[in-house]
């Protein structure tokens, strides 16, 4: 069960990574993830990937494509595996199937977890912070008692820049960008399993488990 997991910030797609590890006992792999573990090991791939990100630039793809092969040819990607956060774009799909080419290996499932944009900006606007204790809440899954001041210190509950409506569309208008490109490519080769991400987590989840098995 080699798979790939896509889907805007905001709707749920972690939540879904954690049943499809439980479901089919299969490693997630995500960029972020390896990155870390390969500069606190501090690896040459790591080191590398450091000289960039000191510079607060992006880690090119074939230094990531080159990272996310050494993590695939790990025991425990042997069953499968969820990458998650790669590919992003296009040309990162590109040499993705060229390196499992290179490992007899292909990508056998997309998973496209769609929600509108409307919904993923009520999900994604609706957090707040105490100014006072750090506390955080969100106005519709975890809302304070009263509105505007934290339930623990009774401060002041601001919404961060990063979770305001106009970062938030930025941010979808970059993903959707970069994605649907992906999501033809993947839509050609017919393995791209588009899910409705709205209604239950278990729904969701319902969803998924059809799609993979059919
Ligand atoms: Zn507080």
């Amino acid at each position: 069960m080699r798979m790939i997991l896509l889907g805007p910030p905001g709707c749920g797609k972690g939540t879904q990574a954690k049943m499809l590890i439980e479901t089919y006992g299969i490693p997630q792999v995500s960029t972020g993830d390896i990155l870390r573990e390969e500069l606190s090991q501090k690896t040459p791939l790591g080191l590398e990937a450091k000289t960039y990100m000191d510079k607060g630039a992006l880690v090119p793809d074939g230094l990531v494509i080159r990272i996310i092969e050494g993590r695939l040819k790990k025991a425990d990607c042997k069953g499968g595996f969820i990458l998650d956060g790669f590919p992003r774009t296009l040309a990162q799909a590109e040499a993705l199937e060229k390196t499992l080419a290179g490992m007899n290996l292909e990508i056998e499932h997309v998973l496209s977890i769609e929600v509108d944009d409307a919904e993923l900006i009520r999900r994604l606007t609706g957090r707040r912070i105490c100014r006072q204790c750090g506390g955080s809440y969100h106005l519709m899954f975890n809302p304070p008692r009263q509105e505007g001041r934290c339930d623990a210190c009774g401060g002041e509950l601001y919404q961060r820049d990063d979770d305001k409506e106009e970062t938030i569309r930025k941010r979808l208008i970059v993903y959707q960008s970069q994605t649907e490109p992906l999501i033809s490519f993947y839509q050609k080769k017919g393995i791209l399993h588009a899910i409705p991400g709205v209604g239950s987590i278990d729904d969701i989840k319902g969803k998924i488990l059809r799609a993979l098995s059919s």
